[in-house]
């Protein structure tokens, strides 16, 4: 097995209904064809073109929610997604998705967000660490120890799934406070923040600030899409709101960089997904790192897009893995082949992102055990 497949992970960017198998969203276009909901083909040839512009994704989205939206398919994508990142070794994963009210269906946010829930129970290849009380006596991965843990046999693989609400910018302030108010009543079920995502040239970042500023009060923690647009207000707005992390970062001025930088704030990094919807024109440019006439990763001149290479607070994530038919493992092998880094350099990548993910100190003690016991294998 490849060591990028091998490896443990942590994914901290994934959008639920972006990351749908291909195979399930053709077969439920299918099925909505033979009914003459939809036109088949017309949405075969959307799901299968492989470059779209940001806009365009947008599109995409729209269709896929008409093709998922009722509460059995939204149980089936959830277990499908969460077996798929724990197929490649993902030992902990933060699902985000927005709660959808569909009154022809009968769904609410919240009936939405308990097919979720549903979906995670039903996963079978895997054990899934839940809720918070998952942590409690019993537990494979609990047996006390970084001896015991590593002793093999005694261990099941397990993934710990945390949930984030996400916010559409098409959303009004009441809308948005309703998604932060059900996520605060589900936080037993392992809900421990708020996303806000969605088309970024829609909407005003004022219109969701309420509900993001309650939301942190009551103990959210809020990662925010900033910068795949150029706005530099916005940009400058939501970093001078410190969430806990951001997403994407792609268009940046040197003001923005300086912030970013002296906040700290972490970054969710997305290579393929920036790179296909053209945010980012080529990987040598991204501000993973910047790479000189050989190829070699350097330190930018002056403050810049170098994050990498500055040390800055970084996260390898996938974004979309069915719109983007890409793959955690896949970003990692990416990673190491563009910005000419090892093995053990991507191994403290996926490690370091132990310290931005959105659960309690119990769940990151147990993932700093399960990556000592991973690098004691390596050696
Ligand atoms: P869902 O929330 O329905 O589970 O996942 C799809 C939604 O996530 C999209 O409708 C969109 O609101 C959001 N999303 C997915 N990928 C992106 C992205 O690259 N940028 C932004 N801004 N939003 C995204």
């Amino acid at each position: 097995m490849d060591w990028w497949v091998s490896m443990p992970k942590i994914e901290l960017h994934a959008h639920l209904n972006g990351s749908i198998r291909n195979s399930t969203l053709l077969e439920l276009a299918k099925g909505l064809g033979e009914k003459g909901t939809i036109v088949f083909s017309d949405v075969e040839q959307a799901i299968l073109k492989s470059d779209r512009s940001l806009q365009e994704v947008f599109k995409l989205f729209d269709l896929i929610h008409m093709v998922t939206t009722d509460l059995q398919t939204v149980t089936r994508i959830t277990k499908e997604v969460v077996e798929d990142f724990a197929a490649e070794n993902v030992v902990y994963l933060e699902l985000r998705t927005t709660p959808k009210k569909n009154d022809l269906k009968g769904m609410s946010k919240r009936s939405y967000m308990e097919a979720v829930v549903k979906g995670l129970r039903d996963v079978t290849t895997v054990e899934v660490g839940l809720a918070p009380q998952d942590l409690g006596v019993g537990n494979p991965v609990n047996s006390g120890g970084s001896g015991n843990l590593c002793n093999g046999t005694a261990r099941k693989q397990k993934i710990y799934v945390r949930l984030l609400l996400s916010i559409d910018r098409r959303e009004t302030t009441d809308s948005a406070m309703e998604t932060v108010k059900l996520a605060l009543e589900m936080r037993h079920l392992g809900v421990t923040g708020i996303d806000l995502s969605g088309n970024p040239i829609v909407g005003e970042w004022a219109t969701f600030l309420p509900a993001l500023q309650f939301a942190r009060e009551e103990g959210l923690s809020i990662t925010l899409h900033c910068g795949e647009v150029p706005n530099t207000e916005e940009i400058q707005s939501m970093l001078d709101f410190l969430p806990g992390r951001i997403g994407h970062a792609c268009c940046f001025g040197e003001e923005e960089w300086r912030k970013l930088k002296s906040s700290k704030i972490p970054v969710e990094i997305c290579l393929t997904s920036n790179i296909r919807t053209e945010t980012i024109s080529s990987y040598d440019l991204h501000h993973f790192g910047c790479l000189d006439d050989n190829n070699m990763q350097v330190q930018c001149a002056g403050i810049a897009a170098d994050l990498h290479k500055a040390n800055h607070p970084i996260v390898l994530c996938t974004d979309d893995t069915g719109v983007f038919s890409t793959s955690l493992s896949r970003e990692y092998a990416l990673a190491s082949s563009t910005f000419g880094l090892g093995r053990s350099n991507m191994f403290q990548l996926a490690q370091n992102a132990i310290e931005f993910v959105f659960a309690d100190d119990a769940v990151k003690t147990e993932l700093r055990e399960i990556f000592y016991c991973a690098e004691r294998k390596l050696d």
